[in-house]
């Protein structure tokens, strides 16, 4: 008899689901392509393959909600292969992509086309958003019942923000008549202007154009209102400033359905690293240090690969970051992977653009500022990249629970290994963590019953 497809036993992994409070040391079989059954001396089919995940976690696959994976339009610096290529090497089984391309997603014909082109071409689950206003304008909404309809999980104008209030408060309206969650990049324009990076010390030493904290708070301000009055869940997106996180904890504590997200290179970094390795080391990077073992990855001043909007902020604000994810203000986890070309990026810091990758790196920063500094539970840090995600877009995914769909990750939470972006599978290599020396690795990627990914050494020889 032949062994049953997409099917597998791993065993010996300390197994954990937060969707189902579970925690322990056990055995896991996925049948066809579904979880079968959690436990001790499960009777697997003959002939089933088995993977030993003594030592490793494995937990239900890992999702990014905010990832640019750039089709169509812009496949120079990625495209849909290589996009979930990355996603399944950094753990992730699930990802959500942004609207933001050429043309933008705001016709249910493109959401078709991306949704085709990733079940032809996509390695791992490709869940498509729409845009809240045409060609992410900012003037006249989208079509958002089309939108609905043709399978997007939420509607946003990522890499913009929508400043006419009155319109935002009637996408929030139809936002809710069809049940979507409405994701924000949060930015005032007028408070931000041409601004490069963080408005602070280092942007006056640097003689740089600033980008104030407030350009982002005033925002967080006005969804968390717009939530309040429309009843519409809107979702604040890579949050960087302490006092978004404050506004946040303040809504919550008031039953307003607003919710935030984080990206590592905001609770790991500073403004400080655009004026170089030297001056971050010194200034804010002492409780990364000891992971580097005593090599400190080098810099120069005015490094693109440490632009991004929003920009890096102050110890202040990536401490706040931080407590905002460890009390639970903050309950979702994602890399705003961007990439951009070399040459593109290879430019003055002015005229660069805004964006850093992040797949392949993000379930290790996370491990290392969230739970090998003790600031949270590994349960609740899975939390954040699995059922917290899930609820905010409505998907059945980010469980283990019998019947569930296979996408599982295994990971080496105390793994150290070194990032190096010539040996990443995207397209571009726009990431300040190039050379970082890391704690914590996905060891095998999941989707539906298949192993789409796994380090070498941990494949079942044939
Ligand atoms: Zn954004």
């Amino acid at each position: 008899m032949l062994a049953p497809m997409n099917s597998l036993l791993l065993t010996g992994g300390r197994v954990v689901d937060p969707a189902n409070h579970f925690d322990s040391s056990t055995d896991l079989l996925i049948i066809d392509g579904k979880i079968s059954a959690v436990g001790n001396y499960l009777t697997a089919p003959k002939g089933i393959e088995e993977f030993d995940a003594k030592g490793k976690i494995v937990c239900p696959g890992l999702i990014d909600l905010h990832v640019h994976l750039r089709e169509p339009g812009q496949t120079a610096k990625e495209n849909l292969a290589t996009g979930t290529a990355a996603a399944a090497r950094g753990g992730f089984t699930s990802i959500v992509c942004m609207p933001n391309t050429l043309p933008a997603i705001d016709t249910a014909g493109t959401v078709a086309l991306i949704r085709e082109r990733a079940a032809r071409e996509g390695v791992v689950n490709v869940f498509v958003t729409g845009a809240i206003t045409k060609n992410i304008a900012g003037e006249e909404l989208a079509p958002i019942g089309g939108l609905k309809h043709a399978g997007v999980v939420a509607i946003t104008d990522d890499g913009h923000c929508v400043q006419n209030h009155e319109l935002m408060r009637h996408a929030c309206q139809y936002a809710k008549m069809f049940d979507l969650p409405v994701m924000d990049h949060c930015q005032d324009y007028s408070l931000v202007t041409d601004g490069v990076m963080h408005e602070g010390y280092w942007s006056t030493v640097l003689g740089l154009r600033g980008w104030p904290s407030a350009g982002e708070e005033v925002i967080v301000a006005r969804n968390i209102l717009l939530a309040e009055l429309t009843g519409a869940k809107i979702h604040c997106q890579h949050l960087s400033a302490a006092g978004s996180v404050a506004l946040l904890r303040e809504a919550k504590k008031r039953g307003v359905p607003i919710s935030g997200e984080a990206c590592p290179h905001h609770f790991v970094l500073t403004d400080a690293a655009v004026a170089g390795s030297g001056k971050f080391w010194v200034d804010d990077g002492k409780g990364l240090a000891k992971f580097q073992g005593g090599e400190l990855p080098e810099w120069p001043k005015y490094d693109t690969n440490f632009k991004m909007n929003p920009p890096l902020r102050t110890a202040r604000d990536r401490e706040a970051i931080l407590e905002g994810l460890a009390d639970g203000t903050i309950e979702i986890l994602c890399s705003d992977h961007a990439p951009h070309c070399d040459f593109e990026k290879e430019v003055e810091f002015d005229y660069a653009p805004f964006g850093i990758t992040g797949l392949e790196t993000e379930l290790a920063l996370s491990l290392m500022q969230l739970v090998h500094a003790k600031r949270l539970p590994l349960a609740d840090l899975i939390a954040k990249f699995t059922v917290n995600p899930t609820r905010l877009l409505n998907l059945s995914k980010g469980t283990l629970s019998a019947g569930a769909d296979a996408d599982v990750t295994v990971f080496d939470p105390d793994c150290e290994w070194v990032f190096n972006t010539d040996e990443s599978a995207s397209k571009s290599k726009n990431s300040p963590f190039n050379g970082w020396k890391l704690k914590g690795k996905a060891v095998a990627t999941i989707v539906g019953g298949k192993t789409v990914w796994a380090e070498k050494s941990e494949l079942v020889a044939a």
